[in-house]
């Protein structure tokens, strides 16, 4: 699979493969901890520099599992990603996509009446048909 870069219209390579990564939880202090280890690929766009990581398919540790601060100390997460949400959400991409749907249908209804407009200017009725 290929990843693009919108910004660079390149693809992301990989950078490293198997690097470990932790997913953070938050506590009621606003505060965070430890919750999932993952391993994943590290990929990078080498034109911006922008990085990626592409998960693994599940976590293999998890935080209350009694050997998860060894197996973190092991595999030397590169980064603790302290963030909720970000799944992808179908109810919200229908949201989007009904919206673009919209906007695209209103751009073309805003583009007849300028035709219009500029018929009317130049004295062609558009509404009547040509052949008659
Ligand atoms: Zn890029």
């Amino acid at each position: 699979m290929k990843f693009p870069c919108p910004r660079c219209r390149r693809f992301y390579r990989v950078k490293t493969q198997g690097v470990a990564w932790e997913e953070g939880r938050p506590l009621n202090d606003g505060t965070w901890t430890s919750y999932k280890l993952f391993m994943g690929d590290l990929l990078e766009c080498e034109g911006c520099g922008s990085q990626m990581i592409l998960p693994a398919r599940g976590p293999f540790a998890e935080h209350y599992q009694p050997d998860y601060e060894a197996l973190k100390t092991a595999h030397a997460p590169i980064v603790r990603v302290d963030d909720c949400g970000g799944t992808w959400d179908p109810d919200r991409a229908l949201q989007l996509q009904q919206a673009n749907a919209e906007q695209g249908l209103q751009r073309i209804s805003d583009s007849l009446d300028a035709l219009r407009a500029a018929a009317d200017a130049a004295g062609f009725d558009i509404t009547r048909p040509g052949h008659d």
